[in-house]
This record gives structure tokens, sequence and C-alpha cells, in this order.
């Protein structure tokens, strides 16, 4: 009998908060752009003698993300050195929190395409401080200390994750959720976001965890998936030819999609933690949360409220429109400008999303501005082109950023909304098309408005989609009765 298995994951995710200044100096984070080592100082160096102090805001945004989880914040906790020799380390050890992290126990409900929802629990948050960065060439290895002390929140999830498809919608979540708070830019492009998996298997019915495997080297959240699918079959197919799962760290290779071993758990390292004497505890006074707690951004949930409330947007359009915050807020800047958040939701919705879509675009990199939508929008609205005329114009303003207005002009886009030339087109179809005339008259009610639809297609045809489509339905629906 074939043995059924079932997979346990855990994710540990590590985001850069965007504070400014680093965690325990006055250091600029804004390193991007600027030359190797220019971004420290002895503190962030680990000068002998230097001594850390907590930047306020690192503690701000990290009230932030605990509230956004629904974690328990606790009011006393510490931190803690962890000690290991790395060459982009500059202390020797990291800064980080090890007996009791700022807060615990929090959830994310998340829910599948399926429809299906599962709530993944939050073991832990804590603060910590990020290394600096290892170049290696072929000739030399480099170190940049500009990233040495960031501040950074790593977040623990429990082991709730039973697939790879649960993983990604986890992260996607948890993603979505933290940009909404605006405390760092959770990119895994820019390093701002990163994650590993710890991945075991299991009999299906089974109370005790299998051994554990930790895989690093995640680079985006599709790697994530790839490498859980790949190591719940390394996993199976060892145990099941009798072989036994080591604990140990596994590196994913993303050009041959297989893990790695990194190290086993006789090379282990022992990080001797032990409290840190250079600061105090870490006290987070409930006044303090209740402050954070009043300036917390706008969530999902909230934006998808006010979506339905002040723009009386059917809950459908709120919920694709809040889905990232990057398009709640293209939504918002062109609907200022329209007056028409239900046409703009559906020009946003249709046309945009289905670019975005077939060019694998986020809304950040979509060509067309919010202004230049609203143009687009407004034109319809005063009747100046139609909207199918305005399809057209849409897609020449994806690769042409002249002002709609501008390109409607030259290429003699405006609507006809002459009576004198629809009616004498309507007499030109109605001439050229006397059978179907025929058939209007001698149809009952239910036909009719079908004949009806042809003959205005034929007018917007000869007027080659600028005519008033409402003018011509008036103008036609007259001559015939
Ligand atoms: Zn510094």
């Amino acid at each position: 009998m074939r043995r059924e298995w079932e997979s346990v994951i855990g994710l540990e995710v590590h985001l850069q908060l965007k504070t400014g200044t680093k965690v325990w100096c006055g250091c600029s984070a804004d390193y991007d752009n600027d030359d190797p080592n220019t971004h420290t100082c002895p503190i962030c160096l680990g000068h002998p003698g230097a001594l850390p102090k907590l930047n306020k805001k690192v503690v701000e945004y990290a009230i932030k993300a605990a509230l956004a989880l629904n974690c328990n914040i606790n009011n006393v906790s510490g931190f803690d050195r962890k000690n290991y020799f790395y060459p982009d380390t500059p202390k020797n050890y990291q800064i980080t929190q090890f007996e009791k992290p700022y807060c615990e126990k929090g959830h994310l409900d998340v829910k599948l395409n399926s429809g299906r929802e599962f709530r993944v629990g939050i073991t832990r948050i804590q603060i910590e401080e990020d290394a600096g960065k290892s170049i290696h060439t072929e000739h030399e290895s480099l170190i940049n200390f500009n990233r040495a002390s960031m501040p950074l929140l790593e977040i623990i999830s429990d082991p709730d994750l039973r697939s790879s498809e649960e993983a990604y919608e986890y992260l996607n979540l948890l993603k979505s959720t933290i940009k909404y708070t605006g405390i760092s830019d959770v990119s895994m492009e820019l390093g701002s976001l990163r994650c590993d998996a710890n991945i075991s298997v299991r009999e299906k019915g089974a109370e005790k965890f299998g051994t554990r495997v930790e895989v690093k080297n995640l680079n985006s959240f599709k790697a994530v998936a790839r490498a859980i699918d790949y190591e719940i079959g390394r996993q199976i197919e060892t145990i099941e030819n009798g072989g036994s799962i080591d604990q140990e760290t596994r590196l994913w290779d993303d050009e041959v999609q297989i893990t790695r071993v990194m190290r086993s758990k006789e090379e282990a390292m022992d990080y001797r933690y032990f409290s840190e004497p250079d600061l105090p505890r870490l006290v987070i006074k409930n006044e303090e949360i209740e402050r954070v707690k009043a300036i917390m951004p706008e969530s999902k949930v909230e934006k998808m409220g006010r979506f339905v409330n002040d723009y009386e947007l059917p809950e459908y359009d709120a919920h694709i429109l809040c889905e990232e915050i990057e398009l709640a807020d293209y939504f918002e800047a062109v609907a200022k400008i329209t007056n028409n958040p239900k046409l703009t939701s559906n020009w946003i919705m249709t046309e945009v999303l289905r670019n975005l879509k077939e060019n694998g675009k986020t809304i950040e990199e979509f060509s067309i501005s919010p202004e230049d939508l609203g143009k687009i929008i407004n034109l319809i609205i005063s009747n100046v082109i139609s909207s199918k005329i305005a399809k057209e114009l849409f897609e020449i303003k994806l690769t042409d950023d002249r002002d709609p207005e501008v390109i409607v002009k030259e290429k003699g886009m405006v609507q006809v909304a002459d009576v004198n030339a629809i009616e004498d087109m309507v007499k030109e179809v109605l001439e050229n098309n006397s059978k179907m005339v025929e058939d209007y008259h001698n149809s009952d009610e239910g036909r009719r408005p079908r004949v009806l639809k042809g003959l205005i297609g034929q007018v917007m045809k000869l007027s080659k989609g600028k005519a008033n489509p409402q003018m011509v339905t008036d103008l036609i629906t007259k001559k015939l009765s």
C-alpha cells in the first residue's frame, strides 16, 4: 500500500524597515546610489567602545507590523547577541531578540484561489540588525558596510502551511498587509524582503513533526514555491527508499531548480546567545501602542469599506482595486480627475489590468499616468469621443506620452455629434439596407431590438466609430417609427 504524506512548512521572513536612518546610529539608510562604505560610523562599523542607541522610529514601525499581523505586544522585552564571525558582520555578532521578542502570537487569515480560508499563526516577530554585503569578483573580495545595522524585522510563522500554494498565498498576503502599513518596500527584488523556508514531511495523521530542513537563497515567491515542492518530493523519496532526513540547511539553486546542502547539523553554528549588555531592556508602554494605533495608515479592509461607502463601488470592484495599495492609489488619483468612480473602476478593471497582465507588469510600471487615463475618461464623459474610440486612444497612449487631447485632435478622433451629419448617415444606411428596414417593420417586439442594433452598427461603421451612439440610436428609432 502506498504511504500518504503531509508536508509541514514554516516561513521566516526578514523585512528591511524604511526608517530613514539605521537601527543603532544616525547613519542615513538611503545608500542605494552612493559609493560603498560612505554610510558608516564607528557604531555601525563596530569600533571598540562605540555604543548602540535604539532608533525610536524602528520601535514605532515594529509596533505597526505587530498590529497589522494581530500580534500581542510585550511591554518588556530585550536584545541579545548572536555571536558569529563573518566578514560582513563588523561586530562579530548580530544584535537580535532571542530570549524574548517584542511581540508574539499573531496571525493572518489567508484565502486561496479556490475560496478556502485558513489561518497562519505568527510565532513571533523580532527586531534585529542587517549585515553588510560581501561582493566577490574574479580577483578580489570586497565588503560594503552601507547595509550594516539597517533595521530588520524577522517574522516567524508557525508551521501551519501544508503546501507550496499555501506558502505562496501567505507570502502575498503578508507582503500586501505590510505594504499597507508603509513601514517597508517589501520588495524581494530590492532586497527589503527575504524569506527562508523550514520544510518537513510526515505520514498523514502522524502527530510528530518530521525532521526539518531549512532552505535559504530564495529570490522570489515563485522560487519559494518551487523549492518547497522540490524539497517535499526529495524528502518523501528519501524516506520511501529507506533513508532518513538529516536536519540541515540547504541552498536553493534557481538555475538547476534543486536544493543543495549548505551545512549539516554537525556543522550547525553555536551562536552562544547572551543578553546584549550595551542596550537597556525594550519597554513599550500601552500608551505608546495606543499612540501608534491612532496613526496607523488605513488597512486593506478599511480601504475596501471606504471604496464601497464613499465611491459607491460594488464590493467586487473594491476587492480587486484594493488588492495592491498601488492600484488603489492609482484608482483614487484617476477618480479624483473624472469624478466618476464607477466608470473609472470599469476602465481600470478591464483595460488597465488586462494590459498589465498581458505584459507581466505592475501598476507602478504602467505607462499611462493617472492624469492621462483621467483625461481619456473625461473625453468620453464630455461626449468628445465614444467609448470605442477611447479604447483606440488608450492603445495609442500605451506608447505615446503626449496629451490625450492632442492625439485626439491630430488623429481626427473627435466624435461626430452634429445632428445634420448623423442624420445624413442614418438616411444613407436606411436607403442601402431596405431589407433590414422591412425586417424591422415585420418583426415582433422580441426581435425588433436586434434588427435595430444591426442598423445602428451600420451607421457606426459608416462613421468609423465616431458617431455619438446615443444620437444614432435616437435618430434611427425616430426615422423608423
Ligand atoms: Zn552608523
